[in-house]
Order: C-alpha cells, then sequence, then structure tokens
C-alpha cells in the first residue's frame, strides 16, 4: 500500500514485540482516520481504466485487511514476508506445491496429527516424507547424510509430547545439506520463540491458536525473508487460492494486539499449574518445558524466551480414569484445538491424535492415560481448584 498522510514514520523494527503486534498492520484509516482499520470486505476493486488501478484487483489475489496482518505477522517473527492463508494447513498444502515433484522429506516424528494425516495421505503420491525424531541429534545428523532432504520440517515443542529440538543443531546440519527448513512455531508463538534468528527459512503458523487467540478464526501463516521463495507462496496462494477472508483477517489483527500479554499470563498460569501437577499423586508424570524435570529444559531455555501455556500429563491409570478425570472439570472445557484464552482440556489418543494409527502413537508415548491442558488466562486460582475437583472425582 502506497504510504499516505497518516502513516507512521516511525522504524518499528527496532521497536519490541509488545509494540509491534499493536501497531504494524494498525496504522489508522487514511481516509477517515479511524483507529481501527476496516474491514475491506471486497471481492473486486474498480479499476479508473483498464489495467490502472491501486494495486488491487481481486481479493483472491490481494486484500489490504489481509496485507495489513501480512505486515504485522511479518514483523512479529522478524522477517520480511508474510502470505496469510485459510488455515494451517493449507500453509501447508502451499510449502508441498513449491517442492519439485519427488522431493524428500524429513519430518519430525511428532508433528501435529492434521501435519502427519496431511504428508501421509495426500502428498506421500507427491513426495517422499521420512519420519524421524528431530530431538536426538545422532539420528538426526545420520539421517540428513543418508536422505540428504529437499527440506526439513521441525515441530517444536511437539504436540502433544513437547518434544524439544535443538534448532541451532538442527538447522546448522541442515544447511551442509542445502535443505531447506521450516519450523511450525505454533506452539510458542512469536512471543516466545524466533526461528528465523537461528537460519530457519520458513515459520509456519496455526494462527487458529496463540496468533488470533480467541478461538475464533481458522487461519494460517508462512514468513519468509527470502524473496523468492515468497514469490512463490504467492503464486500459489494465488493460484490454488486458499486465501483467508478479509472479515478473517481482521479478527486475527484485532486478536494479535493482545498477543504479549496474553503469552505471558498463560505462561504465568501454565507454570503454576505444572508444579501443581507435578506434587499431585495422581498423576505419573507432567510435560512441560518449563520444569527442569523436562529432558529438555536446558535447550528449551537456550532458545525460547519462555516456555508458553501448553502441558501434558499422565494420569495414574488408563482409559477409565482418564475419562472420568475429562468429564469432571467445568472451567476447562473439553475440546480440540489450543492456544485460546480459555483453558481447554483433551485426551490426544481419542481427539486429536486419532488419525494417527495405535501402534505409531503407542511408540510415541501418546498412551491412553496422556492428558493434554491449554491454560488459558483465568484467574489461576480458579482453574486449580476444577482440577482439584476432578482429582477428587475420579477416586
Ligand atoms: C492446529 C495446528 C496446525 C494446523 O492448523 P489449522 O489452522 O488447524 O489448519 C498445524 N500445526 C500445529 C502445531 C497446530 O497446532
Amino acid at each position: 500500500m502506497k504510504k499516505k498522510d497518516l502513516s507512521y514514520s516511525i522504524n518499528w523494527s527496532k521497536k519490541s514485540l509488545n509494540t509491534r503486534v499493536i501497531h504494524v498492520g494498525g496504522e489508522p484509516d487514511q481516509a477517515t482516520g479511524a483507529i481501527m482499520p476496516p474491514i475491506f470486505q471486497t471481492s473486486t476493486y474498480v479499476q479508473k481504466s483498464p489495467g490502472i488501478h491501486s494495486g488491487y484487483e481481486y481479493t483472491r489475489t490481494h486484500n489490504p485487511t489481509r496485507t495489513r496482518l501480512e505486515e504485522c505477522l511479518a514483523s512479529a517473527e522478524n522477517g520480511k514476508y508474510a502470505t496469510v492463508t485459510a488455515s494451517g494447513l493449507s500453509a501447508t498444502m502451499l510449502i508441498m506445491h513449491a517442492l519439485p515433484a519427488n522431493s524428500t522429506i524429513l519430518v519430525g516424528d511428532d508433528v501435529y496429527g492434521g501435519t502427519y494425516r496431511i504428508f501421509n495421505t495426500i502428498f506421500n503420491s507427491l513426495h517422499k516424507f521420512i519420519f524421524v525424531n528431530t530431538t536426538d541429534q545422532k539420528i538426526l545428523k545420520q539421517e540428513l547424510k543418508k536422505y540428504q532432504p529437499a527440506l526439513l520440517w521441525i515441530e517444536t515443542p511437539t504436540n502433544p509430547l513437547l518434544k524439544i529440538t535443538d534448532l541451532e543443531f538442527a538447522i546448522t546440519e541442515a544447511k551442509k545439506y542445502n535443505a531447506l527448513v521450516l519450523v511450525d512455531n505454533t506452539f510458542m508463538s512469536p512471543y516466545f520463540q524466533n526461528p528465523l534468528k537461528f537460519g530457519a527459512d520458513i515459520i509456519l503458523h496455526s494462527m487458529t491458536k496463540y496468533i488470533n487467540g480467541h478461538s475464533d478464526v481458522v487461519g494460517g501463516a508462512l514468513i519468509v525473508n527470502d524473496q523468492k521463495i515468497h514469490k512463490e507462496l504467492f503464486r500459489l496462494q494465488n493460484s490454488i487460492g486458499p486465501c483467508a477472508s478479509p472479515f478473517d483477517s481482521w479478527l486475527v489483527l484485532r486478536g494479535i494486539k493482545t498477543l504479549a500479554v496474553r503469552m505471558q499470563r498463560h505462561q504465568e498460569n501454565a507454570i503454576k499449574i505444572a508444579n501443581f501437577l507435578e506434587k499431585n499423586k495422581k498423576v505419573e508424570r507432567v510435560i512441560y518445558p518449563g520444569l527442569e524435570s523436562h529432558p529438555q529444559h536446558s535447550v528449551a531455555k537456550k532458545q525460547m524466551s519462555g516456555f508458553g501455556g501448553m502441558i501434558t500429563f499422565f494420569l495414574r491409570g488408563g482409559i477409565k480414569e482418564s475419562r472420568k478425570f475429562l468429564e469432571s472439570v467445568q472451567i476447562f472445557s473439553l475440546a480440540e484445538s489450543l492456544g485460546g484464552v480459555e483453558s481447554l482440556i483433551e485426551h490426544p489418543a481419542i481427539m486429536t491424535h486419532a488419525s494417527i494409527p495405535e501402534k505409531v502413537r503407542t511408540k510415541l508415548g501418546i498412551s491412553n492415560n496422556l492428558i493434554r491442558l491449554s491454560v488459558g488466562i483465568e484467574d489461576c486460582d480458579d482453574l486449580i481448584s476444577d482440577l482439584k475437583n476432578a482429582f477428587k472425582n475420579c477416586q
């Protein structure tokens, strides 16, 4: 968009993320001065003369509201370009089409269930996927050398086991073979982790989660520094069509303004709850990157500026006890997804990860007594008393 009178004359890249998520892409409306930008709810744009327009022709290609969000997201990840898509998975789809056919892709073995499904049931006819434990440096090094993949796909922390991959190590190794590196940064959000800093080429977000933060939008984003990659993603987005709607883009622009305060509170609550669970006799084990008991706690401290709001724990017992527990909570809502202001609880083996074959789930450690919490920003004492009641109920 052209710079006009009400444009800011501030160099935002020098400002903190807390400030950037509020102001980048959030300039007042040029025409009216409205501090909240309007929603350009339009599919097409009138031209003065054939081919003479203000940079916008058709909303699948471009939309001013989406452009604003793309500016904001690029800035949030300290990147140059962002592409906003209709969902996280459609962002994944664009990446799959951006690679030459028959590419070899090395993928973390504990990725989001939908990522696993799209690779194994949709794009397995186009590319070759090798699943590997990216948190094991020896194995990762070996497999990179063996397969010399076109792309290394890392999700860190993973879902639901919150395994952490050392980004500096993984990216350095991948670069020895000129592999592109994509990091799915959905769980940490740009507030706690910025993988471009470690040399990642592409950041993927499901905006559905922390970026929007209000459980009212499904959306995705890809952030890159390389103009060539960005142009290719733009071409694919326009040619295939999974663009986010103007209204959804606007909602995310609204949601992301509070990213910093939300993430702070998510983490504050999660630390208290993780400690509470770790002391509870009915809990076998708690996984939270902020706990010293987490196997990669030191890697987490090194590459993240915080530990996020996701907690996984193993309840003593099996499917029966887990079911009872999940039915007993009242403030935590039993639902898939994560990253919203409200606390959610779920059972990966039955819910989010049901599309992963049981044998694979067991091998990964997604057992029937594993429960995942997306800790919201409610009052923490209320959340803890809700969990206490549920524990009482499953006696
Ligand atoms: C939800 C999620 C996705 C997929 O995003 P959608 O917006 O649901 O399509 C990808 N990766 C992670 C880590 C997720 O949590």
